[in-house]
C-alpha cells in the first residue's frame, strides 16, 4: 500500500473522563488507539472542569504516543476528527480547541463526529456488520439505537442517569472504589439473593434514578453481595426488556452491545438470551474499543471524510446535547 492510499485520519476524543486519539486509514485499518482517564478524587464523581483540566494536562503525550505507535509523521494525516457531542461542554470545548489547532496548522479538513454513532461504528467494522441494533451503555449514556429511514435513531433510553453512572454512584455509597461497575460484578457473582427493587420501564424507555435511590437506602440493612446482585439482576432486565422491544420492532439479523458496561458477563447473557429467540447474533465489541477511544472517532472520521462532511473553525461550536437522529448521514 503506497502512503498516499493508507491515507491516516486522527482521531480525537474527549467528551468526559477519557482522552484518547487514535488513528485510522481509509481502509479500515486501526494504526493506533492512546489513551489517558481521569479518575475523579476519591468520592467524588466526575467534576466536568477537572476533566477538562486533565484533557488539556495530556493532550500533547497522547497525541504523541499515537502518533508514534502508527509511525505517523502528522504532515501525512489527511484530516482531523473530534468528538463534537453529545458530552461535557467544558470537556467537548477543550478537545475541539485542540482539534481546531492541529488541522488548522497542517492545513487539512476538520471532522465533527458524533460520539454516540463512533460506538456503533468501530462495532461495525470489526465485525463486518451492516445493519445491527445497538446497545451503547456507558458511564453517561444508555440507547438502543438503529438505523431506520436513512437515519440513526433512538429506540429506546433512559429518561434520568445511565446504566454506568448508576453502578458507579451506588459502588462509591456502598464502599467501592471508582469505577463501581466492574467491582459489582464481581461482588454480585457471590450472591443470588435477589432484594425487591424498582423496575421501572415506561414504554420503549426506561428509568434508573429510582433505583439508584432504593438501592442506596437498602445499604446497612441488607448485604452487600445481595445488594450488588438484585442492583444488577434489575438494571439489566429492564434493558434487556427495551432492547427486545426495539429487536422485535425493527428486526435486525445482530444486536452489537458497546460502551464501557459492555464487558459486563451477566448483561451479556441476558442480551444474548433474548437475541438467540429472536434468531439473530449477538455481538460485543472488543474491550479495548468498549469504553471512550480516539479509533473510534478516527474510523467514523473517516467515513464523514469519505462524504466530505468538513466542518469550518467558525462553524464547529460543540453540541453537546448531539442527538443522534440530527445527523445527516
Ligand atoms: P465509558 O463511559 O464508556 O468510558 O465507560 C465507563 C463505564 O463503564 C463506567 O461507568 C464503569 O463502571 C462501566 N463498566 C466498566 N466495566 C464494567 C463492567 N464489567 N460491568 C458494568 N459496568 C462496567
Ligand atoms: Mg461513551
Amino acid at each position: 500500500m503506497s502512503p498516499g492510499e493508507s491515507a491516516p485520519i486522527l482521531g480525537i476524543e474527549g467528551t468526559a473522563h477519557t482522552f484518547g486519539v487514535g488513528i485510522a486509514t481509509l481502509e479500515g485499518e486501526i494504526l493506533s488507539n492512546n489513551k489517558k482517564e481521569y479518575i475523579p478524587e476519591k468520592g467524588g464523581g466526575i467534576h466536568p472542569r477537572e476533566a477538562a483540566q486533565h484533557i488539556s494536562q495530556v493532550a500533547s503525550s497522547v497525541i504523541n504516543d499515537a502518533l508514534q505507535s502508527a509511525q505517523i509523521n502528522p504532515v501525512e494525516l489527511k484530516a482531523i476528527a473530534f468528538s463534537r457531542g453529545p458530552g461535557l461542554g467544558p470537556c467537548l470545548r477543550t478537545t475541539a480547541s485542540i482539534a481546531r489547532a492541529l488541522a488548522t496548522y497542517l492545513n487539512i479538513p476538520l471532522i465533527g463526529v458524533n460520539h454516540a454513532i463512533a460506538h456503533v461504528e468501530i462495532g461495525k467494522l470489526v465485525y463486518h456488520l451492516e445493519d445491527p441494533l445497538t446497545v451503547y451503555v456507558s458511564g453517561g449514556n444508555t440507547m438502543i439505537l438503529a438505523i431506520a429511514a436513512g437515519k440513526y435513531r433512538i429506540f429506546g433510553e433512559t429518561l434520568d442517569i445511565a446504566l454506568g453512572n448508576l453502578l458507579d454512584v451506588f459502588g462509591r455509597e456502598v464502599g467501592l472504589a471508582h469505577p463501581g461497575g466492574p467491582k459489582i460484578e464481581k461482588m454480585a457473582r457471590k450472591s443470588s439473593n435477589y432484594v425487591e427493587l424498582p423496575y421501572v420501564v415506561k414504554g420503549t424507555d426506561l428509568s434508573y434514578s429510582g433505583l439508584l435511590t432504593a438501592s442506596i437506602r437498602l445499604i446497612g440493612k441488607e448485604k452487600p453481595e445481595d445488594l450488588c446482585y438484585s442492583l444488577q439482576e434489575t438494571a439489566f432486565a429492564m434493558l434487556t426488556e427495551v432492547t427486545e422491544r426495539a429487536l422485535a420492532h425493527t428486526r435486525k439479523q445482530e444486536v452489537l452491545l458497546t460502551g464501557g458496561c459492555a464487558p459486563n458477563r451477566r448483561l451479556q447473557e441476558m442480551l444474548e438470551d433474548i437475541t438467540a429467540n429472536h434468531n439473530a447474533t449477538f455481538l460485543v465489541v472488543p474491550i479495548e474499543y468498549a469504553g471512550d477511544n480516539g479509533a473510534m472517532i478516527a474510523w467514523t472520521g473517516v467515513q464523514e471524510f469519505r462524504k466530505e462532511h468538513f466542518l469550518q473553525v467558525p462553524e464547529s461550536q460543540v453540541i453537546p446535547k448531539w442527538r443522534v437522529d440530527e445527523v445527516t448521514l
